[in-house]
């Protein structure tokens, strides 16, 4: 049995199997590229390029130039069949290649919504086919490169978050130890972090000096130090239990700070520790209308968490 996950970034989101894992992942304000593999072998590869829709490419023309491209670099490569198609209502072009015993279902459309020509790969092989396509079509069903509504959700390591479409990821980080997702937009940050082995740090430290001493400084420590540090509330969030703190970050001597709130958890069915903040612009004084609506964007965004 295939167990399933939502993937999502920068409005594409479809299901893919929990087993395929990210192998490489690129992006940036032009285009960005994807790859996902299981335990035998690269599965997906899925790639956009930003393209004004003056210049919009024909699904078929970007078949043509990536088989053009593919012919270059194997040259026994067969393309077995081609013919129109179609992905989440835009017209679409696919062609089925072979090499040995290795096939690839290519994908190629345009979005006009985003304004992105995607060019989407399928790895399998011939010996595969009959079980993998029920995986493909679902796949293939899930699929959206463009979300209508102001909320996009992102896929961070197994962690989903819905934002604002405004805020645009700017930082990626993915160690053994801490990794985070940064996000910006309007001199605000949303960071969403986490640490494998959650049992064993906590042997060491509670989480909130998790917290200071290992993400603050890494993702903030340009910001200043943190004060007032002091804890609000504890909720529920998919059956944790989560501490929202808040804080604020000062430089020595300066009259301006960033106000700041993080919500902490233990995600047991991951082994992780957890942690969302949002840090404000740096200010002297801040209005209560901004303040209610950096608030309330901690909370909602917060809402959107899954982390297993
Ligand atoms: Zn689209
Ligand atoms: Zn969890």
């Amino acid at each position: 049995m295939v167990t399933w996950e939502m993937f999502a970034w920068s409005e594409i989101t479809f299901f893919k199997p929990y087993e395929w894992e990210i192998s490489k992942e690129e992006y940036s304000s032009k285009g960005y590229y994807l790859s996902l593999e299981d335990m035998k072998m690269r599965r997906l590869e899925l790639k956009y390029e930003k393209v004004p829709f003056d210049k919009a490419p024909k699904p078929k023309k970007i078949i043509d130039d990536f088989i053009s491209k593919v012919n270059e670099q194997i040259s026994d490569i067969k393309v077995v069949s081609r013919r129109e198609s179609s992905i989440y209502g835009h017209d679409a072009y696919k062609a089925v290649l072979r090499t040995g015993d290795f096939i690839l279902d290519c994908y190629g459309w345009y979005c006009d919504y985003t304004e992105r020509a995607f060019l989407l790969n399928f790895i399998y092989k011939f010996d595969e086919s009959k079980e993998i396509n029920s995986i493909l079509n679902r796949i293939l069903k899930s699929l959206k490169c463009h979300i209508k509504g102001n909320n996009i959700p992102w896929y961070f390591q197994g962690i989903l978050i819905s934002l604002p479409r405004e805020f645009k990821p700017v930082e990626k980080k993915t160690t053994t130890g801490l990794s985070y997702l940064k996000f910006y937009h309007d001199e605000n940050t949303a960071l969403v972090a986490y640490n494998c082995m959650a049992s064993l740090i906590l042997e060491e430290e509670s989480i909130d000096s998790w917290f200071k001493n290992k993400v603050f400084k890494e993702s903030f420590k340009k910001y200043g130090k943190i004060s007032n540090f002091s804890k609000e509330a504890v909720l529920k969030l998919n059956n944790h239990t989560v501490s929202v703190f808040s804080y604020d970050i000062r430089m020595t001597l300066s009259p301006r700070k960033r106000k700041c709130k993080v919500a902490l958890w233990v995600c047991d069915e991951t082994n992780r520790l957890i942690c969302y903040t949002i840090v404000s612009k740096e200010m002297i004084r801040f209005k209560e209308n901004y303040m209610h609506k950096l608030y309330s964007l901690f909370e909602n965004t917060l809402k959107t968490i899954k982390c297993h």
